[in-house]
Order: C-alpha cells, then structure tokens, then sequence
C-alpha cells in the first residue's frame, strides 16, 4: 500500500504515519516527491487497514499496490529513474550505448575496441572478466587480470564500464573495479548475489533471466531495491524460444510493458539475443524505436580470434554506423512519445 501525504503536511505528521506504520509490524519507505511525501508500506504479508492510516493527521489518500513488486513499480514511483556513472545518464531522456567484446582477451584487444567504441560516441565499455559458459571446457575469462586490463583501458578513454560478477566470492573484486555490475542471465534468480548487489556501492545491470516473466524479473530487481541498492539498470537479452533461426527471441514487447510498470531505466543486448551478427543492427534499431533506454552490444575487431561469441560480434564499421541510426531513430521515437 501507498499512504500519499497531503501536499502541506509537516514532517512531524510524516512521522507519525511512519511510527503508525512500524507499530503495525510493517516497514515504512518514505518517498520525498517534489509536491508531496508518499510513504510505501513493504512487509505487509495480509490486508492492510486502511481506514487506520487515511484517519492519521497530514493523510490524503491511501492506494492500494496491486503487483507483488513495490519499490520497482512506477505506483511507489512515478518518476523514471536515472542512473548516473560519472558523465555518463542512463534512463529518462537519454540513450545510452554500451559497446565492448564478450570476453577480456588481452589489453591489446580491448584497447583497440575500447579505442573504436569511443570514436564511434559509446557512452560505456563493456567486457567480461568472468565468463558464465554452458562448457566447463570454454574460456572463463581472464579473472583479476581482466578487471585490471578494463581498469587501465578506462584511464586511457574515459570510458566506464560495465562487467559481470558470477558469484558471492568474487564479488568484492568486481565491486572494487566496475562502474556497472552486471549480473548476467543465469543468476537473474540467484537471490544471494541479489541481496549482496544491493549492499553494493555501484549500480547494478540485471539481465533478464532467459525464462524470466516480466515479473519475475522485476521481482529479482526487488530483491537489490530492498536492500538499499537504487540503481538497478535493466536490461532484455532475450528468451528461450522454439526457434532455431537465432540464438534467443527478442522480447521487445517487454520494453514498453517495463517502462509502464517500472521507473527503473531498461536497455537492450541484441547481441546475446540474436547470435548471429546479421540479426544484431536490425535488432538494436528495433529497439531504439521502442524506446528502450539504452543498448549492449558486442563488438570486436577481430572477430575471427574471439575467444568468445566472435560470431555476434559487430566489427567497428558496423557498430559506427548503427550508433548514428540509433540515435537518430530514438530521437524520432521519443518526440513520437511526447
Ligand atoms: C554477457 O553479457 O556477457 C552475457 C553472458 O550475457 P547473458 O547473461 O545475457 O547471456
Ligand atoms: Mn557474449
């Protein structure tokens, strides 16, 4: 439930429903907004007595929240999130691109991508130190190692950047290095690294579980929020299908039910998507013209030697030129939206 404030009551009467709320065994979130305080109500396992809180001094109204997420629904929050990473806006108004490679490789190979990224107007960098792999005989990546090669490429190109943590014992390390953590597809449902990504002092990039519902995914978003972690970047990569044509499905209907139900910014990977490097400008186009907040796309320079998902990889030609149709398509379909 939601207990909106009216628009000149005092702090005093603001505390007074949050003790309210407290004595009921229930936990309060105050929400400043710019006109009026809201309070949400989280922990309630039954009904909630309305009538109770609507009689306190300084109550306007009580709403009741219909989904089972609350901190992540657009009802607790009405205004779009931002996640801010040095200059760098995701959410709102903006489109974000993230380019790299899968997989660290060598400092080398991501100086020459980050190197193009940036030329090409990428906001951030991507790449993974750790690898989740179906294989336990692929490459994992290179580790620590990875982390401080994605460090030393960030000094040189000012470039934030986004990476994966798989599990609790690396987390430190990649909290330690990241600008963004990402917590890939697999572990969308690991509800230990959930609540430990939110103790952390970074935000985090949750990719859609590739069976996920919409809720369960704003449910594993939920679990950071709760937590005390605001800045949960989401992020579609798509899901299992019957299909055989590409590697995922796509879910682009996701992004306008998200951006109604949810505050929290929501980008796209076509790449993981897709598979084949064919599928991935008309995919990113795609959703550019569905708003979605921003885009992750891989991108090598030689896809050929990849240790990792070389055939998804855009080359940098490919990945400049679908960064100036991205741009201008989100810039169509954003004033399409006012
Ligand atoms: C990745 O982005 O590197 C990755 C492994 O993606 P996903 O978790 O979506 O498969
Ligand atoms: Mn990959």
């Amino acid at each position: 439930m939601l207990i909106v404030m009216n628009r000149d009551a005092t702090e005093e009467q603001v505390n007074g429903v949050i003790r309210t709320v407290e004595l009921q065994g229930f936990t309060a979130h105050p929400i400043p907004g710019g006109e009026r305080t809201s309070i949400g109500v989280l922990y309630n396992q039954g009904a909630i007595d309305e009538a109770l809180f609507r009689s306190l001094p300084g109550v306007k109204e009580t709403l009741p929240v219909t989904k089972p997420y609350k901190l992540v629904s657009r009802e607790f929050h009405p205004v779009d999130t931002v996640v801010r990473v040095g200059d760098v806006s995701i959410g709102g108004d903006s489109l974000t691109i993230i380019g790299g490679p899968c997989a660290v490789e060598s400092e080398e190979q991501v100086m020459a991508i980050a190197k193009h990224v940036k030329m090409a107007g990428g906001d951030m960098l991507r790449g993974g130190a750790f690898k989740p792999r179906t294989s336990p005989y692929a490459f994992h990546g290179l580790g620590e190692e990875g982390l401080q090669i994605l460090a030393k490429v960030r000094e040189a190109f000012g470039l934030p950047i986004v990476t994966e943590v798989m599990d609790l014992d690396c987390f430190d390390m990649v909290e330690n290095y990241a600008d963004i953590i990402q917590i890939g597809t697999r572990n969308m449902q690991n509800f230990s690294l959930l609540r430990r990504a939110g103790h952390a002092g970074k935000p985090i990039l949750l990719k859609r579980g590739m069976s996920a519902t919409v809720d369960e995914w704003l449910m594993a978003a939920e679990y950071v929020m709760t937590e005390g972690n605001p800045d949960v970047i989401l992020c579609e990569r798509g899901v299992r299908t019957f299909v055989k044509h590409s590697r995922n499905t796509l879910d682009l209907s996701a992004i306008p039910v998200v951006r109604r139900e949810s505050h929290l910014p929501i980008i796209v990977d076509p790449s993981h998507a897709a598979g084949y490097r064919d599928q991935v400008m008309p995919l990113a186009r795609a959703a550019a013209a569905v708003s979605a907040h921003g885009l992750m796309i891989e991108v090598h320079h030689a896809p050929e030697t990849a240790k990792c998902d070389g055939g998804q990889a855009l080359l940098p030609d490919q990945f400049d030129l679908l960064c100036r149709q991205m741009r201008a398509i989100f810039d169509v379909s954003a004033s399409a939206e006012r």
